[in-house]
Parts: structure tokens; sequence; C-alpha cells
């Protein structure tokens, strides 16, 4: 949570302090050590300069003094669920609940927050019970839900991850269709490993319904067309899927190479070709044009090599592959044999970089890793992961003897 974020949750209680410190003050109730207002001022001020543990301490304070303040306590529970202290937000929470003289919407705060503790400390039956009792809560009820969905998806329970998703659908949250596609594409996989093509099928069509043209079905659809020998089909999507997210290349691009040179089709070589240089000028995809210098190379095409070469080069960053199959390129030149042994050297410097660089990025929040998965593991968003980078680790047992 930003210093900006945290100013807004706590501009309303800052307000309703002011409200306990007069009223207190007013009434002599009993002697204070220190007026709560000014601590629990100097505890926000902590927080905007990110000191959290002197914030953490202002606020101890302020409870100390003053037992029954509602937000306070809250703000304390969120400060150790921050902190990594589940335990002790889970017990201030759980205090508040069984306070008797709540209102609704204060008890109902109180046990979201602690939802939110055990969805944190992974105790995924009680956070479900606690998001569960508050669907329909007029004050934290969406909130609940979402709670509630995480709790599924980080279960991997897609069915009822779908049942949340779709009461989230009703209250029009922007992004909810798409994850429910999502769903349907993680339940579409499990049936595609169960070898059930009909079921997967089903599945792709109800994430298409949702999300007409999503490319993770579009790839689903095609992974089905490539069992059942209809190569052509499979290719056919694949290129649509790349079409419309050009940012899927790096995943897509080796499928396409494999599918063109692997299978039986006449003239793969040729309409690989054909394939990638579409994508390479028209679509201006950087990993089509990688592929399409190593394909040139690969058949000593080399002036036409050198046409991608200046492409690939213009990009900002360059990508390692890129540079990668440019060291390749030179390694035949003529020209360059008296230096063999140093463009061996080259080529593997940028061969271990290659090996070691994340190749995917989360758009969203910067996560990179090595592998491509639709969810992101840090900011939990779906379908936000892009090629950085093509690994070129996994050539395609292409044969160019038919080229
Ligand atoms: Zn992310």
């Amino acid at each position: 949570m930003t210093a900006g974020q945290w100013l807004l949750l706590l501009l309303p209680v800052a307000a309703a302090s002011g409200w306990y410190a007069a009223r207190y003050t007013h009434a002599r109730r009993r002697p204070l050590r220190e007026p709560p207002l000014d601590r629990y001022l100097e505890g926000v001020r902590y927080l905007l300069d990110d000191q959290t543990d002197r914030a953490l301490q202002a606020f101890i304070e302020v409870v100390e003094i003053d037992h029954e303040t509602f937000e306070t306590h809250l703000i304390l529970g969120r400060l150790f669920r921050r902190r990594g202290e589940v335990d002790r937000a889970i017990r201030i929470h759980q205090n508040l609940v069984a306070r008797p003289a709540l209102t609704d919407a204060q008890r109902a705060h109180a046990m979201y927050e602690m939802g939110r503790d055990f969805l944190l400390a992974g105790v995924f039956d009680r956070a479900e019970v606690a998001f569960r009792e508050l669907m329909d809560s007029p004050s934290v009820g969406i909130r609940a839900l979402e709670g509630l969905r995480n709790v599924y998806e980080t279960q991997r329970d897609w069915i009822q991850a779908i049942e949340v998703g779709t009461r989230l659908l009703e209250h029009g949250g922007a992004s909810a269709a798409l994850r429910i596609a999502h769903y349907e594409c993680e339940l579409a996989q499990e049936k595609l490993a169960q070898n059930r093509t009909e079921l997967a099928l089903e599945h792709v069509d109800r994430a298409m319904g949702l999300c007409p043209g999503l490319s993770r079905a579009l790839l689903l659809r095609a992974q089905v067309a490539e069992r059942s020998g209809d190569i052509p089909l499979s290719i056919e999507l694949e290129r649509e899927a790349v079409v419309r997210t050009p940012a899927l290349a790096t995943l897509v691009v080796p499928k396409l190479e494999r599918l063109h040179l692997n299978s039986a089709l006449p003239r793969g070589a040729v309409n690989l070709e054909d394939t990638l240089r579409s994508l390479a000028n028209e679509q201006k995809i950087t990993v089509a044009s990688i592929a399409l210098m190593r394909l040139y190379r690969r058949t000593n095409r080399l002036d036409e090599a050198l046409t991608q070469l200046h492409r690939i080069l213009a990009q900002r960053p360059v990508p390692t592959s890129g540079l990668l199959e440019a060291v390749r390129w030179m390694k035949i030149l003529p020209a360059v044999h008296t230096y063999s042994s140093e463009f061996a050297a080259f080529e593997k410097a940028l061969m271990d970089q290659l090996r070691s660089q994340p190749l995917y990025q989360c758009s969203n929040c910067g996560y990179q890793g090595r592998a491509h998965v639709w969810q992101c593991p840090s900011c939990r968003r779906w379908d936000t992961l892009r090629g950085i980078d093509l690994d070129l680790d996994q050539p395609p047992n292409q044969t160019f003897e038919s080229f």
C-alpha cells in the first residue's frame, strides 16, 4: 500500500478520533497520559514516511490508552499483517469480532480482515468460512467475494472459482469475464491432460464465449487440432493467436517452426518462411525476424539473413536471442574464419546470458521469470506475462533437405 493510499484510509479515522478526543477532553472521563489524537497523528506521519515500526508503536500506545477504538485496532491488525505477523493480526481481528457493541458493518469489516489474515497464513478453510459468511454483506460483500475467489484460485479449485467469478461478473467487475475465461482454460487443460478432448473443447468454447478471440483459447484449440492430426488448422490457430497478441510470439513462433518442419506437410519449410515473413514484415514481430534469420542461416541464404539482421539490431533493447543469432550468422561468413575461436567465445557468452536471463515479464507488476504462466505468480493477474526474449536452446528438429 502506498503512502497516499494509507492517507486515504486514515482520513475518516482521524476525524472520528478527533471526535473521541474532544469528547473525552470535554467530559474529563479519565486522565490521559497523552492525548490519543496527537499520538495517533504521529502514527499517521510515520506511516507516510514508511516507518512501519514507529507507526506500530504509536498505534499500540493509542489502543492502550483507548481500548474501545475500533479503527485503530483495524490499522494495527493490518500493520501486523503487513509485517508478516499474521498470528497477531488474527488475534486482534478475532477480539474485534467478539465485541458485543459493534455495528453490523464494523463486525463485517473485522471479519473480512480476519479472512484476509487466514488467506495470507494459508489457512484456506477458515478464510473460506469467513468470506462465505460475508458474501451478502452490503458493506464488504464484493470484497469478500474477491477474497473467496483468491482462496479458490490459490487452491486451483476452478469450479468454485467460476461460481464466485460469475457472482462478481453480475456486479460488473471489468476483468471478471477474463478471469472466468482463464478458469475455463485451466479446466480445458486438465481435461486435455486426461485425454478427454471433447470436454476440453466445451471449456474452450465457454472461454471464447466470455472473451471472443482470447489467444489462450485459440492456442488450446490449436493443441486439440494438432492432437487430432489436423496440422494445417493448428498452424492457422497459432498464427491467429500471435497476430492478436504479438507479445505471445516467443511462445508461439517456436511452435510454428515445429509444426511446419516436423510434420509430414508438403513444402513445410517454404510455408514456414511465408508465415515468418508475414509476421516479421507486416506484424513487426522481432521474434519472427530472429526465427527467419535462423532459417536463412541454415539454408545459406546469407543476403536475406542480413536484411533480418538489420531489423533485429534496430530494436531497443536488442533481444539477446537476436544477438546470438547474429553471431551464429557471422560465424559462417568466410571473412571471419580467422577469428573463429573469438566468435565461438562470443557465442558462448551470449548463450550463457540467454540461459540465465528472464524470458517473460509481467506487464502489470514487472515480475520476471523464465517460464510462461497464464497467471502472474506475483500480482496474480491473468494474461499479463509478455515474452521478452526467445529461448534458442530448443531448436526444432528440422530437416532442410527438402527445402
Ligand atoms: Zn504481475
